[in-house]
């Protein structure tokens, strides 16, 4: 699942649950809800240089930090639960850049495990279909928690 969708679901969650004891496990979770649903994802580099990093994830990141700070300016009056919502839903793609590095790849190995086993991944054209769905959802969510 692109970034950008992660953020915007964790902005939802964020927006519309004031408690950020409660809002922060369920934008965490809402990570792993979206990973199962058919979505495209942009190939991982075989190599892990910078440049091919950021070839890969670079214009969704920046799409990322585009539309977060948009709706952290949208919600001027619970920006930092939207900004707390954003982080929690996207920390699931960040923990995968350790899968590979001990100990994190032996202490977090049934956490790695479960967030592959959730991806279902599908041809991009279908793929961008359900994941600009589930975005015209959460937009209307959003539409609703900021109510005035
Ligand atoms: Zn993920």
């Amino acid at each position: 699942m692109l970034l950008v969708v992660h953020a915007i679901a964790g902005a939802t969650v964020g927006a519309s649950i004031a408690n950020p004891l409660i809002s922060a496990p369920i934008a965490f979770a809402t990570h792993f809800v979206l990973d199962s649903f058919p979505h495209w994802n942009y190939p991982v580099p075989k190599r892990r240089t910078l440049p091919a990093f950021w070839r890969a994830f670079g214009p969704d990141m920046v799409l990322s930090v585009v539309v977060g700070i948009a709706l952290i300016l949208w919600f001027r009056t619970s920006w930092a639960n939207v900004l707390w919502g954003i982080g929690w839903a996207c920390v699931p793609d960040f923990l995968t850049l350790y899968r590979k590095k001990k100990p994190w790849s032996i202490w977090f190995k049934g956490y790695f495990e479960l967030h592959n086993r959730v991806q279902w991944e599908v041809a991009k054209g279908p793929g961008l279909a359900v994941q600009s769905f589930l975005v015209l959802c959460m937009g209307i969510i959003l539409l609703m928690a900021k109510g005035d």
